[in-house]
């Protein structure tokens, strides 16, 4: 069966068709500047040179046309007719405490996912907006909902919980939910190969470390805590995202500086994390590039993102009683050689040592650490929308209900 997997944004688009009969990748391709001037579509036929073209697109049903098109293509598609699309599976961010793992997509699910979107009114929509479209243009093809949340909701209550009052739960759900969910289970199940060990017999700590990041601690399989909570602004340090900060900080720059209502929440989204620290850039291609020339604030950026994932590698250690691996995965987990190295750097009574020269290395599965190390160091490439086809594929198969 050929799976078409459709990640839908505000204003771009991914798409990928993927056959599971071998797990492969036929075609892949990016819209961008839906409904804008200059909307455009790239796309890409495994093993051919990427086709760009511009073309109007007024909003997300034009968009998947122009998919659907693409993959068409007598040159450059990989399929006669949209007859041979077995299914297709949406990455949809927030699905609450509604889904605890990917569901067939009915008019139920679609108004419970419609219920969430408070809880993520920049994401949740697009999403929507992606199935409607597909389910207009494709109405006999089945549709599976995969969520970033989804395999958070293992964690227990003391994990998720925060301690203002209860009511707040209760009433608007404000409680730790987590992202990155499809990769942070992606990069355990190869983890679990690659160890050649059953997940029920890990401990985990899988750090997702790309423009946004996040860790998370997996204990048995399954999630126990992860470090983003109530919306992706939690936790690490970012690209511009600040992480954790004392949430006083809010109320009283919100004061000093006069911030209308709304920037103090874009400063931290936006204007944060290591561009904030550096004011170079959100890219740690070019902090590293700084350094080598003698900025000392990009040098502090790096300094202070490497601080917080051992921060949260240590609190998970604890969590857990220990861990058997630690996964590095996205684009600064799977590229990133010296942060690497700095994260682990002086580890050694946790068990935890690096091999510096199995760690150089980019973008490929791995094991980095040395041969007396008692803790597995493991750099696994994130692939989300190979867990979101394999998802799709199975409750279309009927392999999980
Ligand atoms: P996202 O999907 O969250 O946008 P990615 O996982 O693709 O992000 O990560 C992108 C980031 O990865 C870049 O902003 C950059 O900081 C980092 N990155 C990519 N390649 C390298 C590299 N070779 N060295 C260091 N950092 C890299």
């Amino acid at each position: 069966m050929k799976v078409l997997v459709i990640n839908c944004g505000s204003s771009s688009l991914k798409y990928q068709i993927l056959d599971m009969t071998n797990e492969s990748l036929l075609c892949k391709g990016l819209v961008e500047r839906i409904g804008m001037d200059g909307s455009v579509i790239t796309h890409e036929k495994i093993g051919m040179d990427k086709v760009k073209t511009e073309v109007p697109m007024k909003d997300h049903k034009d968009a998947i046309e122009q998919v659907l098109a693409a993959v068409q293509d007598k040159d450059h598609g990989v399929v006669k007719s949209m007859d041979e699309i077995g299914a297709v599976g949406h990455r949809v961010v927030h699905a609450g405490e509604k889904f605890a793992k990917s569901v067939l997509i009915t008019d139920e699910v679609v108004k419970a996912l419609e219920e969430c979107v408070d809880l993520a009114p920049l994401h949740n929509p697009p999403n929507l907006l992606g199935i409607s479209a597909c389910q207009q243009l494709m109405p006999n093809t089945p549709m599976v909902g995969v969520f970033d949340t989804a395999f958070h909701q293992t964690m227990p209550p003391e994990s998720y919980i925060y301690a203002i009052p209860y009511e707040y739960y209760q009433k608007h759900g404000i409680r730790r939910y987590g992202f990155h969910g499809t990769s942070h289970k992606y990069v355990a199940e190869r983890a679990s190969k690659m160890l050649n060990v059953n997940l029920d017999d890990l401990k985990l700590i899988t750090c997702h470390l790309g423009n946004g990041a996040s860790v998370s601690a997996i204990k048995r399989g399954k999630c126990i805590d992860t470090s983003m909570g109530f919306t992706p602004l939690e936790g690490l340090v970012m690209g511009t995202r600040s992480g954790d900060i004392d949430p006083a900080i809010v109320t009283y720059i919100r004061e000093k500086e006069n911030l209308p209502q709304g920037k103090a929440n874009e400063i931290l989204n936006k204007k944060s994390g290591v561009l904030g620290i550096s004011g170079v850039s959100s890219d740690f291609r070019d902090l590293e590039e700084a350094v080598a020339d003698g900025n000392e604030r990009a040098a502090l950026a790096l300094k202070v993102f490497a601080h917080k994932v051992r921060f949260y590698i240590g609190a998970y250690i604890a969590e857990m009683n220990g861990v058997d691996a630690i996964v590095f995965t996205a684009g600064v987990g799977e590229n990133d050689v010296s942060m690497r190295e700095i994260i682990c750097n002086n580890l050694g009574n946790l068990g935890i040592k690096l091999d510096p020269v199995k760690n150089k290395v980019r973008g490929k599965e791995t094991i980095i650490s040395a041969d007396d190390g008692r803790v597995k160091i493991l750099l696994i490439p994130t692939n989300e929308e190979l867990m979101i086809a394999r998802d799709t594929y199975d409750i279309v198969t009927g392999v999980v209900k």
